[in-house]
C-alpha cells in the first residue's frame, strides 16, 4: 500500500477506503471459511505503520462526514451497521472511532444484550428491525439479530426458554432463521436500507491478554464479566457459528465484513473504509434546489446584504 500523503484528495480517499475495505467483504458465502481470516493480519501496513493509519483514519474523518451530510441532505437512503464478535473483540471502539468524524445528530446507536421479557415475546427480529433508522441516517447496532444465530446457537438452553410454541423448533430452527434474515434483508434493502455487517475476529490469545487487562487494570474492572470466561471456554464454537451465518446471509445488498481485529487500530480503520465504500457507491448529491428555492434564496441575499 502506497504512502498515506498529508494532502489526499476526497477521491482518492475515497479509492483507498474501497480498495481496503473490499478485501474484507464477504457478499457470496460460498467460499467464506473462517480458518481463512488472519486475526493478527494488518494487510499491507506493518506493526510499525500504527501512527500512518491513524492519520489515515483522521483523513478519513472528514470524507465520511460529508458523505453524512449528503445522506441527510438526500434522505433516500438507511445506512445500518451492525457489530459482532467474540467478548473484547473491540466493537464499542470500532464503533467511537470510526464513526468519529460523522455529525452525533445523525447516528442513532444501539446496544442489543440479553433480552427482556417484552422483546422475548415477540418475533427474533422484532428488538432491532424497530430501531432501523429512518432515511438520511446512519443506525449503527452493537450486537442485534444475529445474536440468534450465534450465541443461541452455542447455547442451546437460551432457544428452549424462549417462548416458541414448542412445534416450531425443529431441528430446521437455523437453516429456518437464515432463511428468514435473508429474506428481510432483501426487504430491507428494496426499501431503501444500505446494510453492513462487521464481524470482528480476534484470536483466543489476544482474547485472553485483553481479559486479564481488565482484571488487572482499575480502570477496566467494570468491562469484566464472568460471562466473558465462560464464553471463552466455547470460541472454537463461536467461530463454527459465525462461518456459518456468515456463509448463509452474506449478500451483495448486506455484505459481511469479516475484520482481523487483533490490531485495534486496523480494525477501526478497515470499518470506516466500508462505511466510506458503501456511502460513496450511493453517489449521494446534495438535492437540487427548485426555481421556488432558487428566488427565496435570491431575496434573501438581496436582503442580508443591506446593512442594518
Ligand atoms: P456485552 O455486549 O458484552 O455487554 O454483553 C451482552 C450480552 O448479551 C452478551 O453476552 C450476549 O451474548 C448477550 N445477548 C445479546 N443478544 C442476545 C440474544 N438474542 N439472546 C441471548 N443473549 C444475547
Ligand atoms: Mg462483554
Amino acid at each position: 500500500m502506497s504512502r498515506a500523503e498529508p494532502f489526499m484528495t476526497s477521491e482518492q480517499i475515497v479509492k483507498q477506503a474501497r480498495k481496503l475495505s473490499f478485501k474484507f467483504r464477504v457478499e457470496h458465502g460460498d467460499a467464506f471459511h473462517m480458518d481463512e481470516v488472519h486475526p493478527e493480519s494488518t494487510d499491507g501496513f506493518k506493526s510499525d505503520d500504527k501512527d500512518r493509519a491513524e492519520d489515515m483514519l483522521q483523513e478519513g474523518h472528514s470524507v465520511l462526514s460529508d458523505l453524512q451530510g449528503r445522506l441527510y441532505a438526500a434522505k433516500r437512503w438507511g445506512v445500518s451497521g451492525q457489530f459482532y464478535g467474540p467478548d473484547s473483540a473491540g466493537k464499542d471502539g470500532v464503533i467511537t472511532h470510526s464513526l468519529a468524524g460523522v455529525n452525533p445528530q445523525g447516528i442513532d446507536v444501539n446496544s442489543f444484550v440479553v433480552p427482556t421479557e417484552e422483546e422475548l415475546e415477540h418475533d427474533f427480529m422484532w428488538r432491532s428491525l424497530r430501531v432501523m433508522p429512518r432515511r438520511g441516517r446512519i443506525g449503527i447496532s452493537n450486537r442485534g439479530y444475529y445474536e440468534e444465530v450465534f450465541v443461541v446457537r452455542v447455547h442451546p438452553e437460551i432457544l428452549r426458554k424462549q417462548k416458541l410454541p414448542p412445534s416450531l423448533v425443529t431441528d430446521h430452527i437455523w437453516d429456518e432463521r437464515f432463511r428468514d434474515i435473508r429474506t428481510v434483508e432483501k426487504y430491507l434493502h428494496r426499501n431503501g436500507y444500505v446494510m453492513l455487517k462487521f464481524l470482528l475476529v480476534i484470536s483466543k490469545e489476544e482474547q485472553r491478554k485483553r481479559l486479564l487487562a481488565r482484571v488487572d487494570n482499575p480502570d477496566r474492572n467494570w468491562k469484566f464479566s464472568g460471562a466473558d470466561l465462560r464464553e471463552r471456554a466455547f470460541f472454537k464454537e463461536y467461530l463454527k457459528v459465525y462461518e456459518d451465518a456468515v456463509r448463509n446471509t452474506a449478500s451483495p445488498w448486506a455484505p459481511w465484513y469479516v475484520v482481523p481485529a487483533n490490531h485495534k487500530w486496523f480494525a477501526r480503520l478497515v470499518v470506516q473504509s466500508a462505511f466510506i465504500a458503501e456511502l460513496s457507491a450511493l453517489n449521494l448529491e446534495y438535492p437540487k434546489l427548485d426555481p421556488e428555492k432558487e428566488r427565496e434564496l435570491a431575496a434573501a441575499r438581496l436582503e442580508l446584504s443591506k446593512k442594518r
